[in-house]
């Protein structure tokens, strides 16, 4: 465990972005929670600038469908973001591949979605980089909007301007925004449509919205309406995808439009059991698509050298959580200004409830082994040799996966193990390249060492 400034801790990695990490803070006297994004300002030219943007923006934003800025700190070439601790992770992590996630709960988090686009659109802001893995959900599965890097005011005293910067990422990311200039609402509205999709396939339609890409092209034309992907949609959710992903944007729905869609008001019952459905699901796809890798548009660079802040293990955390459980005080929240001794923005605290510190371990990308760690670490790297996956090792046995996928983009991701003295957590995190790519490639994994797995 890392000490970041005195009583509190660093305590688990999030994720990794363009510029850093994002990290768990949590305080050793009050256990509250708060993520903290560590911003390396010179890990490109423009990061300050970007940074700056980021904090000026997220910090006028307040609605309970976007994660909230609690304040900045800056020392020598770092930048620290305070957050809103999002306990329950990426939205990303609901999406199966291949086979999306139940429609009730896809309409409950493209309800808070378009619920949180609507207040920044209000405010003139659009985000720009609306994707699975920028939204948050809290410890009651609600959705909130997170990472404003790409984020800019379009609308100023009631006085819109059109857009030039391509940013984004390429498959979330809007046809016009690749032709420029371009109207900020439709095409976060776009992007939306590709989650919407996202969800309900756990596939991305295609790699990009150009003519490079045949999927799109096909989608132009109309032609589409037999492949596997499309088929998994509901003629409902169809009828709604149809109208979202409109390549004209001034034709594209727009968020009063979309809510009053059929498919948004349907009542899916939420009880109905979720496997059986994915079950049903899975047997109407003839045959999953190896999708292609996703490319990044450099806004951001997009070589991400390896990480600089070193890897902090969980096992503190999950001694607590596995030997400890009972003598874990909850206190009422404290002052925090050691936190934010630079910061302007006032503090407000989340506490971390005994149940948040369950989902801390609950990421869909784990799983536990009922062999010895070294044994454990020995079965991984065996496997990723069966499947030539290239990879190496550290001293502290984190495996380090540098791959490519189908579309010859680069993959990164790393596998850490952790002793839980009854079983082993193998922990899989994406550090580059396509969230999809990498869960296929975790459940590939994951399927052929099913002789060492624990069953829940
Ligand atoms: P990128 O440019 O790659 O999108 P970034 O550098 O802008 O990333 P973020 O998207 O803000 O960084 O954060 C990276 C990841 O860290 C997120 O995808 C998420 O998994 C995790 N994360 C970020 N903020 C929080 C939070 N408030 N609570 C929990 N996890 C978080
Ligand atoms: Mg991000």
């Amino acid at each position: 465990m890392e000490r970041f400034v005195d009583g509190w801790n660093i305590v688990q990695t999030l994720g990794e972005g363009a510029f850093g990490e994002v990290k768990l803070l949590i305080n050793e006297k009050t256990n509250d929670a708060v993520a903290l994004k560590i911003v390396d300002l010179q890990r490109a030219g423009d990061a300050k600038d970007c940074v700056y943007k980021e904090e000026r923006i997220h910090r006028m934003l307040h609605h309970p469908h976007i994660i909230k800025l609690l304040g900045k700190r800056e020392e020598s070439n770092v930048a620290y973001l305070f957050l809103e601790f999002a306990s329950g992770g990426e939205l990303f992590d609901k999406i199966e591949p291949d086979v999306g996630m139940h429609s009730g709960e896809a309409q409950k988090y493209m309800t808070q979605l378009l619920d949180g686009l609507e207040y920044l659109h209000r405010r003139g802001i659009t985000h720009r980089d609306i994707k699975p893995e920028n939204l948050l959900l809290d410890e009651e599965n609600n959705l909130k909007i997170s990472d404003f890097g790409m984020a800019t005011i379009f609308r100023l005293k009631g006085r819109e301007r059109q857009l030039d910067k391509r940013c984004g990422t390429l498959p979330y990311v809007a046809p016009e925004v690749l032709k420029g200039p371009y109207f900020a609402q439709p095409s976060d509205i776009w992007s939306c449509g590709i989650v919407f999709v996202a969800m309900l396939t756990g596939e991305l339609p295609w790699n990009e919205p150009t003519t490079e890409s045949p999927e799109f092209a096909r989608w132009v034309k109309s032609t589409c309406i037999t492949e596997s992907l499309w088929k998994k949609l509901s003629t409902m959710a169809f009828s709604l995808a149809r109208k979202i992903l409109n390549p004209e944007p001034a034709k594209r729905l727009k968020l009063p439009e979309i809510l009053g869609h059929t498919w948004m008001k349907v009542e899916f019952t939420l009880n109905e059991d979720v496997t059986d459905n994915v079950e049903q699901q899975c047997k109407r796809i003839a045959l999953p698509r190896d999708t292609e890798n996703k490319k990044e548009i450099p806004l951001l660079p997009s070589s991400q050298p390896t990480a600089r802040v070193p890897y902090v293990d969980i096992s503190s955390l999950t001694a607590v959580l596995t030997s400890n459980k009972n003598q874990i005080s909850f206190s009422q929240p404290t002052q925090n200004d050691d936190l934010l001794l630079n910061s302007q923005i006032s503090f407000t605290q989340s506490q971390l409830t005994q149940n948040q510190f369950k989902r801390l371990v609950k990421r869909m990308t784990r799983f536990t082994a009922k062999i010895s760690q070294e044994s454990t670490v020995l079965r991984v790297c065996k496997a990723l040799d069966y499947f030539e996956y290239p990879w190496s090792i550290d001293p502290a046995s984190i495996i380090t996966v540098s791959t490519v996928d189908s579309g010859k983009l680069q993959l990164v991701f790393k596998i850490s193990t952790i002793d839980m003295d009854d079983h082993v957590l193998v922990d899989f995190r994406l550090s580059k390249g396509c969230g999809i790519e990498f869960k296929r490639r975790f459940v590939k994994i994951k399927n052929s060492l099913t002789d060492i797995i624990c069953r829940v």
